[in-house]
């Protein structure tokens, strides 16, 4: 007899991971987990933990590549060889490599990078372990870790994915849902600019199902964006608050 597969949705419509469709894995945020980094954060999205931390705005080196009028943006997404099941190569990838620009290109609208020209900031985030959705828990990590660095900001970037699952829409695939299911489209949102930073997707929807997936993902954008402010909110009104003691 075939063994039978497990389905990705249940008869209650509930997930692998006994989540709602539009159910977000459990996230926690540590700021300022690393001690020799500007600014920092642990972030863990269920199964994926990410660290990411910045440095900067520095001296370039090379000098010739400096901006006259701003910083450089540098990122390096990577996943560390014990991320996923099968050990990876610590090399970076193909996959690596258009990540770290995509990342990049999503958190330039935000930064003030007009404010440091001739420097350059740099931000690396290094996946520890990898359960899908890494690019876009990467971003709201980074955008964390700037923060945390005190780096002038016009609003956070805040990702979350969405995508189709045996024919419905649902946010936060873990890893079998993005390799199983239909389609995955990771979104992230700026909040204060009412602006959406990366929309990309891998896979097919129909219009309906990329207007519902898409109005899923702001708004999940938006509850992620609000841990973040809460988080960053502890962090410094404690610090505030020593401070105006010790005055
Ligand atoms: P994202 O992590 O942003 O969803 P992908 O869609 O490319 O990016 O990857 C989906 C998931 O596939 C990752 O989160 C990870 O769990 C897994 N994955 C990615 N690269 C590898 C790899 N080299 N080996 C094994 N699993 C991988």
């Amino acid at each position: 007899m075939s063994e039978q597969k497990k389905p990705l949705i249940d008869e209650e419509g509930l997930r692998t991971d006994g989540r709602k469709i539009d159910e977000f894995r459990p996230i926690t945020i540590t700021l300022g987990y690393l001690r020799h980094a500007d600014g920092s954060v642990l972030y863990q999205q269920g199964k994926c933990k990410i660290i990411a931390a910045v440095f900067g705005p520095s001296e370039v080196h090379p000098k010739h590549i400096e901006l006259p009028d701003r910083a450089i943006l540098r990122v390096r997404y990577h996943m560390a060889p014990f991320s996923v099941e099968e050990r990876k190569s610590p090399a970076p990838s193909r996959r690596e490599i258009e990540l770290s620009m995509v990342i990049r290109n999503s958190l330039e609208p935000v930064i003030m990078t007009e404010l440091f020209p001739r420097t350059v900031i740099d931000i690396f985030i290094e996946v520890l372990q990898a359960d899908g959705g890494t690019r876009v828990a990467g971003l709201t990590a980074a955008t964390l870790a700037l923060a945390d660095a005190g780096i002038p900001m016009r609003g956070l970037v805040a990702g979350c994915a969405t995508g189709k699952v045996e024919g419905k829409v649902v946010v936060d695939l873990n890893d079998i849902e993005d390799k199983e299911g239909e389609a995955d489209m990771p979104v992230a949102y700026i909040p204060t600019l009412n602006k959406i930073s990366l929309l990309q997707m891998d896979g097919i929807m129909t219009r309906d199902e990329f207007k519902e997936a898409l109005s899923m993902g702001i708004n999940s954008c938006m509850k992620i964006y609000q841990m973040q402010v809460s988080a960053l909110k502890s962090k410094y009104g404690q610090v505030e608050a020593q401070a105006k003691e010790e005055e």
